[in-house]
């Protein structure tokens, strides 16, 4: 994900289903949000220790065993082949069965939602470095002297997609999923976090489930 909150406004009912089966969560976290804040008085240093604070916070609820930044710069991350190769590293040192995305196509969401840019090359970075590069050892062979052999992934879920397939219910997780999204203290007013959960996302089209549904397109590789 590209922000501390991304997992959470986007997958956090699934993680905590997945983590609630035994399943071992890591995130990986490109930069540390430190450009989401209009107050004068904050500091890039100190958005960077709140968000990351506010992330792990959020993860611990979700049951997530552990958090990594990356710590790009934020609002300007590029699809360079030197993210690419961070981003293989976190796969073949994490060796992940299944990896959530983003939707790098998604422009826009509704009429009156920009897609961020940090999104959108997170998202397409990510399966970039999920195919081919992590799982070909020809590929930044500098991993494989820092000791990182290539890593297959069987699954990946892009959440946000315009195709969505897979439609988890995180009904058990609801609970769990509006108190992570509300440990973002410095991004979100508690008050709407619910209203939002309840009332379904300005990507939503008509038809699409309400929340307590997080919906993916599921790619499984061969
Ligand atoms: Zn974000």
């Amino acid at each position: 994900m590209a922000h501390p909150d991304d997992a959470e406004f986007m997958c956090a009912g699934t993680v905590a289903l997945w983590a609630a089966q035994g399943i071992e969560v890591t995130y990986v976290i490109i930069t540390s949000g430190e450009k989401g804040s209009d107050d004068p008085e904050m500091t890039r240093e100190r958005l960077i220790a709140l968000r990351e604070e506010e992330q792990r916070n959020a993860a611990r609820i979700l049951g997530v065993k552990e958090v990594a930044f990356l710590r790009y710069p934020d609002g300007e991350l590029m699809p360079t082949l030197a993210l690419r190769r961070d981003l293989a590293r976190e796969v073949r040192r994490y060796r992940p069965d299944a990896v959530i995305v983003g939707d790098p196509t998604r422009r826009f969401y509704g009429s009156n939602y920009i897609n961020h840019p940090d999104h959108r090359v997170a998202a397409d970075v990510a399966l970039d470095a999920i195919f081919p590069t992590a799982g070909n050892r020809l590929f930044f062979p500098e991993l494989l002297a820092e000791g990182f052999p290539p890593h297959s992934v069987r699954e990946v879920y892009i959440a946000g997609s315009t195709e969505p397939d897979t439609f988890i219910d995180i009904t058990p997780t609801l609970d769990q999923a509006i108190a992570a999204l509300k440990e973002h203290r410095s991004q979100v007013n508690p008050d709407e976090v619910e209203k939002w959960y309840r009332q379904g996302d300005p990507g939503d089209k008509e038809g699409d489930p309400p929340k307590p549904t997080e919906e993916y397109k599921r790619i499984v590789l061969g």
